[in-house]
């Protein structure tokens, strides 16, 4: 059994999609071990982000961040990492396969709905950037 962290963006959470997502998550197999609505900080949203503190990017994505609530998740499953990315589908959701979460409800590269982590070590940091031990059941 694997984990990963998985957000629901501000902009699928601000159009009313949370509940699709969460049940396209039970669909795909995954258990989710945590969850909470958070609404991030500028600060909160830079010290997640901080691998892409480089990148040009960087403001724009920590504002969309810290424009609304969100949902984060961790989830669970047999190569739950690999699995969510293809749930996911591409970052760009022009490129992102059809029936993916990206290609249905994200709007540019940049606001694309969802986050899913990308490796084993960034799993680890990211979950216990939002869950204590306790909170993941
Ligand atoms: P991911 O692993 O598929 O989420 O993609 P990356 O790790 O490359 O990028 C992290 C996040 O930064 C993406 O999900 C987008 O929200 C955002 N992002 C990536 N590229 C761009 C870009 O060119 N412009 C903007 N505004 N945001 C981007």
């Amino acid at each position: 059994m694997e984990r990963t962290l998985a957000i629901i963006k501000p902009d699928a959470f601000a159009a009313g999609n949370a509940g699709k997502i969460i049940s396209r998550i039970y669909q795909e197999g995954f258990r989710i071990v945590g969850m909470k609505k958070l609404f991030l900080s500028k600060v909160e949203a830079e010290g997640f982000y901080a691998v892409h503190r480089e990148r040009p990017f960087f403001a724009e994505l920590t504002d969309f961040m810290s424009r609304g609530p969100c949902v984060v998740m961790a989830l669970e499953a047999d190569n739950a990492i690999r699995r969510w990315r293809d749930v996911m589908g591409a970052t760009n959701p022009a490129q992102a396969a059809a029936g993916t979460l990206r290609q249905e409800f994200g709007a540019s590269i940049g606001e694309n709905a969802t986050h899913g982590s990308d490796a084993p070590e960034t799993a680890a940091f990211e979950i216990a950037y939002f869950f204590a031990g306790v909170e993941l059941l």
